[in-house]
């Protein structure tokens, strides 16, 4: 219920500012899960698509000891979540990954529809990777459910899953990839792409994960999944990444950018609150 409200609110708010451009909004001040980015007319809001508390089981970590774990009160696991992110701007909206599915339990669509949104109403869909719980949620009963979204992904990623590796782990990204194959645009690394966005290389957890960022937000995808663990361990991989070096050194990459320029930070399975400032301004 607490939820529902904090996103009618922001429904509320974006009805009555109308988000143009140049226009100055009042942050929610007291939502923690939502954001004015730097911009002043750029909003985005944590979606939670996993039900209940999650935690990441420790033996996902095993380069971290357990007196670091002791220490840092996660032998239970990890706090974490499962999410998407929705921006709005310049009377676009725009989805970052979109959950496992509703199928599956994710509640993706369930959160659009408390903002009084429905899937037609996303214009753009950026995907930090391919996998499952990351891209489940643009299909619905075999079909696109995003009818009209374009869709922005990693040439890289693209390559990984559709060239590289067994059909038989490739079935869901073949599907989503044929399902939405005219409105989808491969990117490079270093690209600016539509509403101000920037594309940013982070490989390891897959060939082509991708952080982005919109102003001073980078939205780092699947970059840690233990936050409480990885933010100051950088060197601590999760078995779910691909390489684990890769991943290790992509890590201490981004969060130095954050932790440099003084950027908030969000991520696919961070826990609540869903923003980080890596490096506050004094
Ligand atoms: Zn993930």
């Amino acid at each position: 219920m607490k939820r529902e409200f904090r996103l009618a609110a922001l429904a509320a708010m974006i009805a009555i500012t109308g988000c143009t451009p140049g226009q100055k909004e009042e942050p929610l001040a007291n939502d923690p899960n939502t954001i004015t980015l730097a911009d002043n007319r750029t909003i985005v809001t944590w979606i939670k698509d996993n039900q209940g508390d999650k935690l990441m089981p420790r033996e996902l970590f095993p380069e971290a000891s357990d007196s670091l774990v002791q220490a840092l009160g996660v032998a239970d696991g990890v706090p974490a979540s499962m999410s998407a992110y929705l921006m709005h701007c310049d009377g676009q909206w725009v989805l970052f990954d979109t959950g496992l599915g509703a199928d599956k339990g994710g509640q993706l669509l369930n959160a659009l529809q408390a903002v009084g949104l429905t899937p037609d109403s996303i214009g753009y869909i950026y995907l930090t990777h391919f996998h499952g719980d990351h891209i489940g949620g643009m299909m619905q009963d075999g079909q696109a459910l995003f009818t009209r979204a374009e869709v922005f992904a990693c040439c890289h990623e693209y390559m990984a899953w559709m060239m590289e590796m067994p059909l038989e782990k490739t079935e869901l990204q073949r599907k989503v990839m044929e399902a939405y194959r005219d409105r989808t645009h491969l990117f490079e690394w270093g690209d600016s792409l539509p509403n101000g966005i920037l594309a940013i290389d982070a490989p390891g957890h897959t060939p082509g994960h991708t952080v982005f960022r919109k102003e001073n937000l980078l939205i780092v995808g699947d970059l840690m999944h233990g936050f409480d663990l990885q933010l100051n361990h950088r060197y601590i991989s999760c078995n779910y990444d691909m390489d684990k070096a890769q991943a290790a050194q992509s890590r201490n990459h981004i969060i130095s950018i954050a932790h440099n320029e003084h950027l908030t930070i969000c991520g696919m399975h961070l826990p609540a609150p869903a923003f980080f400032e890596v490096n506050p301004k004094k």
